[in-house]
């Protein structure tokens, strides 16, 4: 039987991750839900199915998308342009809270020119990363298109979004103000998670995907937990039902003999 190898100690959990700024943070608790945390305690001995989480990278060819996973999931930086080919997806292994969770990042792989496919691609995500170039106005622009498709086959309230601007190395630093408000704005009204980085520099690239996996996982907890709530709820209105089908037809038996 292939062992894995163990978790890279920098990808090992204990803490929830700061949010990048205030103003556009999915939430600014600075521990994870009470009961994600019990959860994990009990689920140490006794595991169950929120190991994996799909997330999705969008935006615009070019604005950086495939370089910021190579600069995460490999820690390289590769200046030369190779369009991506295919559907790529790397799986990065985390531990959150003692618990085992991977991340399976898809890359978005020409998709920019085959909107009409997005939603297959998009399904069943727990979260969606949209990119844009932050020394590129336009790329901004097109962020916002890119969340609204995103949205359209998912439910809100059940997947993650970040807006995330690259090449912050490159941005002129007024450019720089100026996208981060407009980005700020956006995130606010579309509920996602704003962060700026750099895949040359790598600056907080790291911080980010630790952010990304913890509230992905800590989402995957309540979800999952809810799940089992409510199919033992479930189980009690099937109970409560089935009696009282059964005084009404006691009751039909009785004025039947009347
Ligand atoms: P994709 O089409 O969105 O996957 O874009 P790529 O990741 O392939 O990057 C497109 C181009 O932008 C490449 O030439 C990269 O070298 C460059 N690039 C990507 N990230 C950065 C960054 O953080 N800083 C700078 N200066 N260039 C970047
Ligand atoms: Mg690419």
């Amino acid at each position: 039987m292939s062992s894995l190898p163990p978790i890279r100690e920098d990808r090992i959990i204990c803490e929830l991750p700061l949010y990048f700024t205030k103003d556009a943070a999915l939430h600014t608790k600075d521990s994870f839900h009470v009961t994600v945390q019990e959860a994990c305690q009990s689920q140490k001995s006794d595991p169950v199915g929120f190991n994996v989480a799909k997330v999705i990278v969008v935006g615009d060819v070019g604005v950086g998308k495939t370089c910021l996973i190579n600069r995460f999931c490999k820690d390289s930086f590769d200046k030369g342009y190779k369009a991506t080919i295919g559907v790529d997806f790397e799986m990065e292994r985390f531990e959150v809270l003692g618990v085992p969770f991977n991340l399976q990042l898809w890359d978005t792989a020409g998709q920019e020119r085959f909107k009409c496919i997005a939603s297959t691609y998009y399904r069943g995500a727990q979260a969606i990363i949209v990119v844009f170039d932050l020394s590129n106005y336009y790329s901004l622009d097109n962020a916002r298109q890119w969340l609204e498709d995103a949205m359209i086959d998912n439910d809100p309230s059940s997947v993650l979004l970040f807006l995330v601007g690259t090449k912050k190395d490159q941005s002129h630093p007024d450019l720089l103000a100026q996208m981060e408000h407009e980005a700020i704005k956006l995130s606010e009204e579309l509920k996602a998670e704003y962060w700026a980085l750099s895949a040359l520099s790598g600056e907080s690239v790291r911080q980010f995907f630790l952010r990304v996996a913890s509230l992905t996982f800590e989402a995957s907890v309540l979800a999952e937990l809810e799940r089992k709530n409510t199919r033992q709820a479930g189980d009690v209105v099937r109970i409560t039902d089935y009696h009282n089908d059964f005084k009404a037809l006691r009751k039909k038996q009785a004025n039947c003999c009347n």
